[in-house]
C-alpha cells in the first residue's frame, strides 16, 4: 500500500535506535513496535514490501504519542512526525482509522458557537456527575465566560477552540501580561476559530488545510500571532510545510509561543516581587521538541517566582497528546505516572506548563498547575 511518504525520508532511519530511549510509547512497554524505528520500520514494510495492514501495525502506528521527542535524539533528523502525519493521512482517507464518531466530535472545534453551546451541555453533566472519568477533565468547565476585548493591534493573541471555551482565562492572563509589556492585544476568538492540531493528529488533514486557509484570510497580514497553548503553536508553525506555498510559510514565519516573543521583549516586562512558589517547569513537548523554544518558559518565569526547579525525566512526554489521553487511556496513564514520579521528586508547589492538554491531564491526577502567563500575571498584579 502506497503511504505516500517520501522515499528520502522513510529511508533516512538507519535503524540506530538511539531514540528508543526518548520514547514514551516503547519506555512503558519495551515494545519494538511501540518505538520510533519499529514504527518507520512498519512504514517500510506496508510502503516498500505491500505488507498486510494487520491489527497488529494499525495499533503500532495509533498508540504513538506524536509527541516527536523521537526527532532531536535523533542523529539522522529523520522527519517521524511529518511520516506519522502522512501516514495517518492516507489511513484516515482509506477508513482505516480515525472512525466516523472521532470525526463528528471533531466537527465543533471550527465553530465557535457550536463548541461553547456543547461545552455548555458538558458543565452542566459535569456538574451533575454524569462525565466519565476517562475524559480527565480535572477542571470545572465553564458554562459561561467573560469575552475577550481588544486592547490595540501590535499583536494578535490566538484564542483557539476548546482552550478558549474551557480556559479562557490563561488567554485573559496572558493579554494583561502582554498589555503590561506595552502591547496592544487583538484576540483573534471567531477570525481563527481553530488551529486543526487535533485533526491533522488524527489524519484529517485536508480539515487542518481549510482551517489554515480560513486562519490566514482573515488575520492581517502585518503582525506577529502569538499562542498560549503549545500543540496549537506547533501546527501553526507548520502550516508552510502543510500547504506547501510561499504565503504559508510566511504566515508561519509570524507565529510565536507567547514565552518565546516575551523572553525577546523582557526589558518592556514591568518589575514585580516575585510569587513565594517552588515551581517546577513541566514542558510541553510541541514546545520542547517541535518548537524548541522551551527555554523561553524559564527566561520568563525566572523573574517571576522564588525558585524554578527542572524535572529529572529529560522532558519525557506526560502522555496527555491531543486526544490521546481520552483515546489510549491505559498508556496515557502509565506514561503519566512516570511524569508524576519525576514531580514528586522536584517537590514543588505547582508545576507550571504552557500547553492546556498537558494541564488537564496532569489536574486529573491531582497535580496542581498553572500556564506561565497565569503566574507572571498573578506577580505583576500583586498589591
Ligand atoms: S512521536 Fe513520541 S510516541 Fe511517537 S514514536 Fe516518536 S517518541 Fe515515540
Ligand atoms: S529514527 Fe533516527 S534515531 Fe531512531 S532508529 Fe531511525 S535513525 Fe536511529
Amino acid at each position: 500500500m502506497d503511504l505516500h511518504l517520501d522515499a528520502e525520508d522513510l529511508n533516512s532511519c538507519v535503524q540506530c535506535g538511539l531514540c528508543l530511549p526518548a520514547c514514551p510509547t516503547f519506555r512503558v512497554t519495551g515494545d519494538e513496535s511501540m518505538s520510533p524505528r519499529g514504527r518507520i520500520q512498519l512504514m517500510r514494510e506496508v510502503q516498500d514490501g505491500d505488507a498486510p495492514l494487520t491489527d497488529e501495525v494499525l495499533r503500532s502506528f495509533e498508540t504513538c504519542v506524536q509527541c516527536r521527542a523521537c526527532e532531536p535524539a535523533c542523529p539522522s533528523s529523520v522527519p517521524y512526525g511529518h511520516l506519522m502525519e502522512r501516514t495517518r493521512e492516507t489511513l484516515a482517507d482509506g477508513g482505516h482509522i480515525t472512525p466516523g464518531w472521532q470525526r463528528v466530535a471533531f466537527k465543533p472545534l471550527a465553530h465557535p458557537q457550536l463548541l461553547q453551546i456543547g461545552s455548555a451541555a458538558l458543565s452542566v453533566a459535569q456538574r451533575a456527575g454524569l462525565v466519565p472519568k476517562r475524559l480527565g477533565l480535572s477542571a470545572e468547565i465553564p458554562f459561561r465566560q467573560e469575552p475577550l476585548t481588544a486592547s490595540g493591534t501590535d499583536v494578535y493573541l490566538f484564542t483557539g477552540c476548546v482552550m478558549d471555551a474551557w480556559q479562557r482565562e490563561v488567554h485573559a492572563a496572558g493579554q494583561r501580561v502582554l498589555e503590561a509589556a506595552g502591547f496592544g492585544v487583538t484576540p483573534t476568538a471567531e477570525l481563527a476559530p481553530c488551529c486543526g492540531a487535533l485533526q491533522a493528529h488524527a489524519g484529517l488533514a485536508d480539515d487542518t488545510r481549510g482551517l489554515a486557509a480560513t486562519m490566514m484570510a482573515n488575520l492581517a497580514p502585518d503582525r506577529p500571532i502569538l499562542v498560549d497553548s503549545a500543540g496549537c503553536g506547533a501546527a501553526m508553525k507548520d502550516y508552510g510545510h502543510l500547504l506547501g506555498t510561499a504565503e504559508a510559510e510566511a504566515f508561519s514565519a509570524r507565529v510565536f509561543d507567547i514565552q518565546e516573543w516575551l523572553a525577546d521583549h523582557l526589558d518592556k516586562l514591568p518589575q514585580a516581587r516575585p510569587l513565594d512558589l517552588r515551581v517546577a517547569v513541566q514542558d510541553p513537548c510541541h514546545l520542547r521538541h517541535v518548537q524548541r523554544v522551551h527555554g523561553a518558559t524559564r527566561a520568563v518565569l525566572a523573574p517571576f517566582v522564588r525558585e524554578l526547579v527542572e524535572l529529572d525525566d529529560d522532558g519525557m512526554c506526560c502522555g496527555a497528546g491531543g486526544a490521546y489521553s481520552v483515546l489510549e487511556p491505559e498508556l496515557a496513564g502509565a506514561i503519566r505516572d512516570r511524569k508524576l514520579g519525576a514531580i514528586d521528586r522536584a517537590t514543588p508547589d505547582l508545576v507550571a506548563s504552557a500547553n492546556p492538554g498537558c494541564s488537564m491531564h496532569l489536574g486529573a491526577a491531582d497535580v496542581e498547575t498553572a500556564h506561565p502567563m497565569e503566574l507572571v500575571d498573578r506577580a505583576l498584579r500583586q498589591v
